[in-house]
């Protein structure tokens, strides 16, 4: 027998929603998924009217239902924004050319000015060339300190007063994992806050309005509003780490659906005690972006790939930054180590 909607009682169910169980009709999931994206929006004060806000998109799942849900809850509620895509294009042949036509026809669908930005032209490297040089292990160490920074070049470009992101509950729940399994206390105390304010000059704030959003929920909304993605994933995702986690995640969630949302509150109530050494943020003296280390790993990855040793930006090797600001050589062993790929 047909399940009818739990919500209006009218229609017959079309889904079970993953997050809370009810069988709802797809305009009543629509709906409670939007309020939910608005409620969180309007709790934690996310915009102000009258700012311009560029929503980072890719042409996936996330950023697309981020951009759609964006656009219709700016008319509904008259939130007063300005709204704009930005998209990174890091260079990888067959995987982002073909997903930025996606976010193309995206900006003409939603009516939003698009801007690109990529790796070639603010580095000089594409990642089809840093995979070249660097292989197939630290590949995504260096796209995503380069994408952060991308992202903020970007947006100051566009003058825009914040950046908003499609990291979703699942991307929240994972990070809280691995940086307690990696003991990274200072990214643990930040990553589950909805937004940032900018840490300085050059950085603008960002903020995560699908951050209780399920991925299961995503893609359901992706799928019944048929909005226009892209779903290949990239060609150099070797990310095992990360991969270990968000299976483990994943298994989590079958057994106990609330797993997601719980571990995200774990994560933003637990506090670090006092005397704990929390890295000090001050600016990277070549670009001046903000960093904690004379030069910021943006710099130093930079300066490894322009010079043939691409380990110097992967571990730890701040004690050379002194060498590398004021050019001196550095010695054969020093470059020997830095030059191996195998790492
Ligand atoms: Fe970049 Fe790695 Fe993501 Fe590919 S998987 S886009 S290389 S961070
Ligand atoms: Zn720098």
């Amino acid at each position: 027998m047909p399940v009818s909607c739990s919500s209006c009682g009218e229609k017959r169910a079309a889904l079970k929603r993953p997050k809370t169980g009810h069988s709802l009709c797809k305009e009543c999931f629509f709906m409670a998924f939007e309020e939910e994206v608005h409620q969180t929006i309007v709790n934690a004060s996310l915009f102000k009217s009258g700012e311009s806000v560029a929503i980072a998109a890719s042409g996936g799942k996330d950023s697309t239902v981020l951009a759609h849900v964006m656009k219709v809850l700016n008319e509904r509620y008259n939130y007063g924004l300005e709204l704009m895509l930005i998209s990174v294009d890091e260079g990888i042949t067959g995987y982002r050319d073909d997903s930025l036509e996606t976010v193309k026809r995206n900006q003409q669908q939603y009516e939003l000015p698009l801007k690109i930005v990529s790796y070639e032209e603010l580095y000089g490297w594409t990642m089809d060339a840093i995979v070249k040089q660097v292989g197939l292990k630290n590949n995504c160490t260096f796209c995503g300190v380069f994408r952060r920074q991308a992202l903020d070049r970007g947006a100051l470009m566009l003058k825009v007063d914040k950046i908003c992101t499609g990291h979703n509950a699942d991307d929240v729940a994972e990070t809280v994992l691995m940086n307690v399994l990696r003991g990274d206390i200072a990214r643990l105390r930040r990553c589950t806050a909805i937004s940032t304010a900018s840490e300085g000059e050059g950085v603008v704030p960002r903020c995560k309005p699908l951050k209780y959003a399920y991925e299961k929920e995503i893609v359901l909304y992706a799928y019944f509003k048929k909005l226009d993605y892209f779903s290949t994933e990239c060609i150099y995702s070797p990310n095992a780490y990360r991969g270990h986690a968000r299976t483990f995640l994943k298994d989590l969630e079958s057994i106990r659906p609330s797993s997601i949302i719980d571990i995200i509150h774990s994560g933003e109530n637990l506090s670090v005690r006092e005397g704990v050494k929390m890295p000090v943020q001050g600016t990277c003296s070549r670009c001046g972006y903000i960093s904690s280390q004379a030069l910021c790993k943006s710099c130093v990855l930079l300066e490894g790939l322009n010079r043939g040793l691409p380990k110097l930006g992967i571990g730890k090797h701040h004690r050379l930054h002194g060498k590398i600001l004021s050019q001196q050589p550095l010695t054969e062993k020093e470059e020997r180590k830095l030059k191996s790929v195998e790492f």
